[in-house]
């Protein structure tokens, strides 16, 4: 397996710490309102990477939290007069449920940051005995950030531009009272409470943590000190994950984490998709217009680095897509139960054989660095395949291999291909029967009235030469 790793800026290969096993990392959302669409493109994205490498024979010790103590969250609660914590605990709930409607895999653990704080406190004194932080006359503690040497190896940036970019704000600071702060690039680790705000006791002042710490210790609680991979958004390199590295590592004294992957951003007409900028759209608002299945598909047309342009005409082909995939196994599907029983036919086998490549130019693929967009096009050609070869007379084992291949990959994708079997009303059960009746005695008329009858109902017919066949529209 390839991976494109942020840290040497390089593709290389994967080698795990530990044989046959992965411990990996994943920021998560910050939980003060329903997630948007582009939070939901790395859930999607590792997901499918932690899929991919359980399917390959990994053991995979998937970590993700969820940031429930921040200023947004405060001010949610502020705005609808609730308490923080009853902020946080609906928007996970919520969170979950879209998790589950795009079929990602509940995280190993799922710490929220809230539940950590004493792990918060010791990190924090460990780094201000080593001399990597230190508190202010207020509380705050901060970390030194020219103190680590490595300051600046994830995002590429030098720090002393960074110094120059940060005089407007080191005025801001100082107006506002903090200028014990020896540095302008020295960054938050614990700051003092604010009236009206959550707190929690520490040796500094009653306050509560920065957002940086809490990853490195929930990291470092679940998965050690060391660990395979750290993913997230590409928004994430700078700060959050430069500082991370920093914490931990002055902290531990060993590397934090050999892989660093970062997905690209979902944009609306090439602009990021943000909560502050406006334009975006919640996984909710989706899951009103499709299945949320088509969502997960549209995310995984593209390699996970290229940005990707959001529109309802890329849904919309997405759609068109993923039906005719499921549609391929619907078919098949249909010959498992009405097609000719006994061996395959030699063509069949042939085809069988091919269908075997595709599932090794699957895992090559995926092995890019995990191309799914050309891993879906694998799929299709399995499709194409399916409907090439699965023809009359077709039998029943073919249906059944090819059928099974593509809900595999599909599957290792986080595609639930499977059609349900969906039973009709009663009532529409019998105008079928009183069609083919109509049919049989040749009455055209009578059958093409009940067949728009039912198109009304949002049951569309199709005469094929198993039998007819419903659908919804
Ligand atoms: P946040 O709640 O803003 O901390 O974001 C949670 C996760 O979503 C992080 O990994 C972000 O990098 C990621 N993210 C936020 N917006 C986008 C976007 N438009 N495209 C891709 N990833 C995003
Ligand atoms: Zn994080």
């Amino acid at each position: 397996m390839k991976i494109y790793n942020t840290l040497s800026k390089r593709l290389e290969e994967f080698v795990p710490i530990e044989e046959g096993k992965i411990t990996m990392y994943v920021c998560g959302p910050t939980v003060y309102n329903l997630i948007h669409i582009g939070n939901a493109r790395p859930m999607i994205v590792f997901d499918t990477f932690r899929r991919y490498m359980t399917y390959r024979g990994y053991e995979v010790n998937y970590v993700s939290n969820f940031t429930d103590v921040d200023d947004k969250i405060i001010n949610a609660a502020n705005e609808e007069g609730v308490e923080p914590s009853e902020i946080s605990e609906r928007y996970i709930k919520e969170c979950e449920k879209d998790m589950q409607g795009l079929n990602i895999l509940p995280a190993t653990t799922h710490p929220k940051a809230t539940q950590e704080i004493p792990e918060m406190i010791e990190m924090i004194s460990t780094l201000i005995d080593k001399g990597y932080a230190y508190a202010a006359s207020d509380g705050t503690v901060y970390y030194r950030t020219r103190k680590f040497e490595g300051y600046g190896k994830l995002s590429g940036k030098n720090i002393d531009d960074l110094e120059s970019g940060h005089r407007a704000e080191k005025h801001a600071l100082k107006v506002a009272g903090t200028e014990d702060r020896e540095d302008d690039l020295d960054f938050v680790l614990w700051k003092p409470k604010k009236e009206g705000e959550p707190y929690w006791d520490s040796p500094w002042c009653e306050g509560r943590p920065g957002w940086h710490i809490e990853c490195s210790c929930m990291s470092k609680k679940y998965l050690g000190d060391t660990i395979d991979i750290h993913a997230g958004g590409e928004d994430l390199i700078f700060p959050h994950h430069e500082n991370e590295i920093a914490q931990s590592e002055a902290a531990n004294g060993v590397p934090f984490a050999h892989y660093w992957m970062h997905n690209g951003f979902l944009n609306i007409n090439n602009q990021k998709m943000s909560k502050s900028l406006g334009n975006f759209f919640t996984v909710r608002d989706i899951a009103g217009k499709y299945d949320l299945q088509v969502l997960r598909f549209f995310m995984l047309s593209a390699q996970y680095r290229s940005p990707l342009n959001f529109s309802d005409e890329l849904m919309e082909s997405a759609k068109t897509g993923l039906d005719r995939i499921k549609n391929a196994v619907s078919n098949l599907s249909d010959i498992e139960k009405d097609g000719a029983d006994g061996d395959m036919t030699d063509a069949e086998k042939d085809a069988a054989a091919e269908a075997e490549k595709q599932k090794e130019r699957f895992n090559e693929v995926m092995d890019d660095d995990l191309n799914t967009a050309d891993a879906i096009s694998v799929i299709f050609d399995l499709v194409k395949l399916a409907n090439t070869t699965a023809k009359e007379g077709a039998t029943k084992a073919f249906a059944k291999e090819i059928r099974e291949e593509i809900e595999e990959l599909g599957g290792i994708l986080g595609l639930i291909l499977k059609v349900k079997e969906e039973t009709l009303d009663a009532d529409i059960e019998k105008l079928i029967e009183e069609r083919q009746q109509a049919r049989k005695e040749k009455n055209f008329a009578r059958a093409d009235e009940i067949r728009d009858e039912l198109l009304a109902k949002g049951i569309q017919l199709k005469d094929t030469r198993e039998g007819v066949k419903w659908s919804r529209i």
